[in-house]
C-alpha cells in the first residue's frame, strides 16, 4: 500500500498517518519530522532549513526530493509507505513520479483531507498548549506568525498538488472536521467501496 496524506497545517495528517502504519503495518514518511531530525542532528541540510521552517516557508524542492528519494529506496519501505507532508508543490509530485517509476512502484491512493482554515489555527494553538503542558517543547513554527505564513504557503504552493492528482483520477477526499475516530473511518471506508 503506497499513500499520499494531503492536507492544511493542522489537519491531521500527522494523526491519521501514525493510524494507518499501524493498520497496513508500513512506515510513515513525514518530511517534517525527517527535516526536523536534520536540524537536531546539525546536519548540513538541517542547518539551512531551519530557519525556513522557522519562518513557515517551504524548504526547497531539491533538499525534501534528496531526503525522500532516499527514505523511499530503504529496505522497510518496499512493501509500502504514507507520506505525510510530501509532496508540497507540484515539483515534487513530478519528482516523486519519476522515483517512483524508476522502481516500478505506483500509488494506490491520493487522500486529501478537508479542513476549514478557521478551525487550523484552533487546532495549532491546542497541539501549542498541550505540549506546554506535558512539559514538552513547542515546535518553533506552532505560533501564529508562523501559521499564516504556512497556510499561505498551502494555499499557493500545496493545494495545486491536489489538482495535480485529481487530474489524474487519484484524489479522494475526505471530511476533516470530524472527530480523530470519525475521520479514521471516512478512510477506512475509501477502501471498502
Ligand atoms: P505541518 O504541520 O505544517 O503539516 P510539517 O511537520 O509537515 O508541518 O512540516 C513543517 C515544516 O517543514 C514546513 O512548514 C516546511 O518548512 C518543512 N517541510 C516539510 N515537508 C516539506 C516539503 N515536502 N517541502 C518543503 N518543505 C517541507
Amino acid at each position: 500500500m503506497r499513500l499520499i496524506l494531503l492536507g492544511a497545517p493542522g489537519a491531521g495528517k500527522g494523526t491519521q498517518a501514525v493510524r494507518l502504519k499501524e493498520k497496513y503495518k508500513i512506515p510513515q514518511l513525514s518530511t517534517g519530522d525527517m527535516l526536523r531530525a536534520a536540524v537536531e542532528a546539525g546536519t548540513p541540510e538541517g542547518m539551512s532549513a531551519k530557519a525556513i521552517m522557522d519562518k513557515g516557508s517551504l524548504v526547497p524542492d531539491k533538499t525534501v526530493v534528496g531526503i525522500i528519494a532516499e527514505r523511499i529506496a530503504a529496505p522497510d519501505a518496499t512493501a509500502g509507505f504514507i507520506l505525510d507532508g510530501f509532496p508540497r508543490t507540484v515539483r515534487q509530485a513530478e519528482a516523486l513520479d519519476k522515483i517512483l517509476a524508476a522502481k516500478n512502484m505506483e500509488l494506490d491512493a491520493v487522500i486529501e483531507l478537508k479542513v476549514d482554515d478557521a478551525a487550523l489555527l484552533g487546532r495549532i494553538a491546542k497541539r501549542a498548549s498541550e505540549t506546554r503542558a506535558s512539559g514538552g517543547t513547542v515546535r518553533a513554527d506552532d505560533n501564529p506568525e508562523a501559521f499564516k505564513v504556512r497556510l499561505a504557503a498551502y494555499h499557493a504552493q500545496t493545494a495545486p498538488v491536489s489538482a495535480y492528482y485529481a487530474q489524474r483520477g487519484m484524489l479522494k477526499t475526505v471530511d476533516g472536521m470530524g472527530s480523530v475516530d470519525a475521520v479514521t473511518s471516512a478512510i477506512a471506508q475509501l477502501f471498502e467501496r
